[in-house]
């Protein structure tokens, strides 16, 4: 008899139990184990915990009797329970945690990470023959480009050009409260959905777990049926129109032309492979334009390869980097997501999102949520810890390299060339969000100031010394030099309660 796979709960998709090419034996039989102590651990938004288990509970479903499904207090119980002592596979976890439990376990041999375009060995390889300080995500997308073959034209990229970034920076249109296009796919809630919930308030009135933010009702697909489902849709109806305004944010059209889709992916549903792939080819039928195209492929490509990679390539105490010192505390209508707290109609809007469908698009989380927290001097380990708790699609592989490095420049660098964050005229170029706003984003003292413009030049004041060596920063920093009124900014914005 073949000895039993195990699947984690971000492997949910059939890619997690094909054989050959390193996959577990074709006739092994399948363990799942539903471990409550994720949840004891640290308060999640609901609609996470609802929805992974709920695709946890229908994948298994779908596998009926090949599958042998526990729930137990811990992964360790569960194992146990489902096969004792004796030998099983896992495919590489997406944790250094879980990797180092499941290396723990003499009974566990872990077969090749699956769910990613690039090979482990093949990054360690790529960056190997370029050195450290050589190499930054626009050279390792178009290398994945090239390896794959994807969106290219023999030996050149389709169109003549790799990046289109240029095309797909535009503020969103003035005067319109959304975007002219179809709206995404929603699943329909079943009995699985159902019972799910009805666990999860068994569980919050017996005191085992406490939830943040609202549950319900479910946008993430958390099938495969459903994934691909909603691949389709986005495909169909959405991916022409997703580059031009892929930076800009519009309040009340929170997905804008965006593909909902890294909750799916990043549970195992959908293959990375198949969505870059789909996207070509309604790029090769003429039926979206390049841009478009491109910019989705260089998101999932680019973007989500490397930052997978960049994971385990910097190593586990990557998570601690604290570069800028910052130490301040979170506070609790931020932890809490209560967004009707905050005045600021930036953050109250964003926040409002995040308590009620735990997502927002890229430039939320970048240009809201994570500039906010940048300038205030907010704990990196903790700004890490909230946005993977608090968001549907936050995963540990996911959420380090963007918050420790995308967003909070906590690496000093490693991962982006400078910090991101800005003032509120640079919010209101993007968004519709100023217009309402209590404050005026071209004002950074008095009752009217914009958070996020005196916030910008405190932090800016606060960082002189580090970000002047930065070439990138130059502009930025000397621009302290021309505020006759910085001596006030500082004490208006310069604590991190302000
Ligand atoms: C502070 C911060 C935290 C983030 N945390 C997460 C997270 O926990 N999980 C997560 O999947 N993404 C995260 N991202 C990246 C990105 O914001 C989301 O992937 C995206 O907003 C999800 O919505 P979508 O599927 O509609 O994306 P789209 O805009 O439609 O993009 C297509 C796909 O590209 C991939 N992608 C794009 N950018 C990234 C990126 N930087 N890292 C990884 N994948 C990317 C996603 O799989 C996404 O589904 C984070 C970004 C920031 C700045
Ligand atoms: S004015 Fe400032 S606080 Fe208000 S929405 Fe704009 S950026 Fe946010």
């Amino acid at each position: 008899m073949a000895n039993a796979h195990w699947l984690f709960g971000d492997q949910l998709g059939p890619h997690f139990v094909a054989p050959g090419d390193g996959g577990p034996h074709r006739d092994a039989p399948v363990v799942m184990v539903e471990a409550r102590s994720v949840f004891r651990r640290r308060t999640f938004h609901r609609a996470k915990a609802h929805l992974i288990l709920s695709a946890m509970r229908r994948r298994a479903a779908e596998l009926g009797d090949r599958v042998t499904y526990v729930r137990a207090d811990t992964y360790r119980d569960g194992l146990d329970k489902a096969v004792g002592k004796a030998q099983v596979t896992v495919h590489h976890p997406t944790s250094h945690a879980a990797m180092r439990f499941v290396r723990s376990l003499d009974q566990v041999t872990v077969l090749p990470a699956r769910g990613f375009l690039v090979a482990r060995d093949a990054f360690g390889q790529w960056v190997g023959d370029r050195g450290e300080r050589h190499w930054r995500q626009e050279d390792f997308y178009r290398w994945v480009r090239r390896e794959r073959g994807l969106l290219m034209d023999g030996a050149e990229p389709a169109g003549g050009r790799w990046n289109f970034d240029h095309d797909n920076r535009a503020s969103p249109p003035r005067g319109v409260r959304e975007l002219d296009v179809p709206p995404p796919y929603h699943p329909r809630e079943d009995d699985v959905d159902d019972e799910v919930r009805h666990d999860l308030d068994a569980w919050e009135r017996a005191g085992d777990v406490a939830f943040v933010g609202r549950d319900g009702p479910r946008l993430f697909p958390a099938s495969r049926r459903e994934a691909r489902a909603a691949l389709k849709r986005f495909v169909a109806d959405r991916l022409p129109n997703f580059g031009t305004y892929e930076d800009a944010i519009l309040s009340a059209d929170p997905v804008m032309s965006h593909s909902l889709l890294s909750a799916p992916l990043n549970l195992g549903l959908l293959d990375p492979a198949e969505c870059v792939e789909a996207a070509e080819a309604a790029w090769r039928r003429g039926d979206a334009p390049l841009n478009s195209v491109e910019g989705f492929i260089r998101q999932i490509a680019g973007w989500r390869e490397y930052v997978w990679q960049l994971y385990w390539h910097f190593g586990e105490r990557y998570r601690a980097s604290n570069v800028l010192g910052h130490t301040a505390p979170l506070p609790r209508w931020f932890r809490e997501a209560d967004a009707d707290a905050v005045e600021a109609n930036c953050l109250r809007s964003v926040l409002g999102q995040v308590r009620d469908t735990g997502w927002t698009h890229h430039i939320p989380r970048l240009m809201i949520l994570g500039s906010h927290a940048l300038q205030r001097g907010w704990d990196p380990a903790a700004v890490t810890d909230w946005f993977h708790r608090l968001f549907v699609d936050g995963y540990d592989w996911v959420m380090v390299p963007n918050v420790v490095g995308m967003s909070q420049y906590a690496d000093g660098g490693r991962m982006t060339t400078k910090p991101y964050t800005s003032g509120g005229a640079y919010v209101h170029r993007m968004s519709d969000l100023c217009g309402p706003c209590a404050f005026r984003p071209t004002e950074r003292l008095g009752p009217h100031a914009c958070p996020f413009t005196g916030g910008y030049w405190a932090f800016l004041h606060r960082h002189r010394e580090l970000l002047e060596r930065n070439p990138r920063m130059t502009r930025a920093v000397q621009g302290l030099d021309r505020l006759t009124d910085l001596d006030q900014v500082l004490d208006q914005w310069g604590s991190p309660n302000a």
